[in-house]
């Protein structure tokens, strides 16, 4: 019985390792749309995840703010640790444990979505673009830079601190419609998708030309049934996989 508890415990600990990193991004950007979710949406209109494609590049921007007051790009970083770096630096130094870890400066990074945007908007010349990069709070951000580089719990005051107005209502819908229109996310998700059902069936056809069951990994056997021959698994009854051959 305490052997089987530890077996459960074993595994839960090595699907976590497993999971963490994505459950964590995935948790960053949503803790960030959630916190966007406040701003007052007649003059702040939020779009999360968006897929910008300049040639052959594809830029992937976490989260963008049309607001009367500009655009606002916003790149979220799910790191822990110390960071350190500088406005033009190419690289920024994440210290954790006494461990250095290299990231590519996020304000260049961030440039490069502003860019892409700045072309997908070309017919707009008088944005004003606000690059905002954002850290969890738990983060020890050590950096000197032009550009806002802030904690999560920052995220709204530093929004609210520009107060010019530079955009008209008509500027920011069509501005709206012309992001979703080029946002190749849902594209991409939907492409991803395809990918991964086209590969398990692949899998599962190779499987069975090898013959072991796709679905228990045992030996296929050739049996006789009533409608003819067909392909069964020898684990039945405990697995039900057939095929007709
Ligand atoms: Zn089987």
């Amino acid at each position: 019985m305490n052997l089987v508890i530890l077996i459960i415990f074993i595994t839960s600990i090595l699907i976590w390792r497993l999971l963490r990193p994505k459950i964590k991004g995935v948790i960053g950007e949503k803790t960030i749309s959630a916190i966007l979710y406040f701003l007052d949406g007649s003059k702040y209109k939020v779009i999360n995840n968006i897929v910008l494609k300049v040639g052959t590049k594809t830029s992937q921007i976490d989260h963008i703010v049309v607001s009367d007051f500009g655009i606002f790009v916003i790149e979220t970083k799910n790191y822990k640790g110390w960071i350190v770096g500088a406005e033009n630096s190419e690289y920024w130094t994440q210290v954790i444990f006494k461990r250095k870890e290299r990231l590519y400066n996020p304000i260049r990074q961030n440039l490069g979505h502003i860019k892409a945007l700045k072309n997908c908007l070309r017919e707009y010349p008088n944005i004003e673009y606000k690059s905002i990069i954002v850290f969890p709070s738990k983060t020890e951000i050590k950096v000197n830079t032009i550009t806002d580089v802030i904690y999560s719990h920052q995220l709204l005051e530093t929004i609210r601190k520009h107060s010019a107005v530079n955009l008209t209502e008509t500027d920011k819908e069509n501005i709206l419609q012309k992001i979703n229109a080029s946002n190749l996310a849902k594209v991409y998700d939907r492409r991803q998708h395809i990918k991964s059902i086209k590969q398990s069936i692949r899998k599962r056809e190779h499987s069975i030309d090898e013959n072991k069951c796709p679905q228990c990994g045992g030996d296929l056997i050739k049996r006789n049934g009533k409608f003819g021959k067909f392909l069964g698994c020898s684990s039945y009854p405990r697995c039900k996989f057939s095929r007709n051959v």
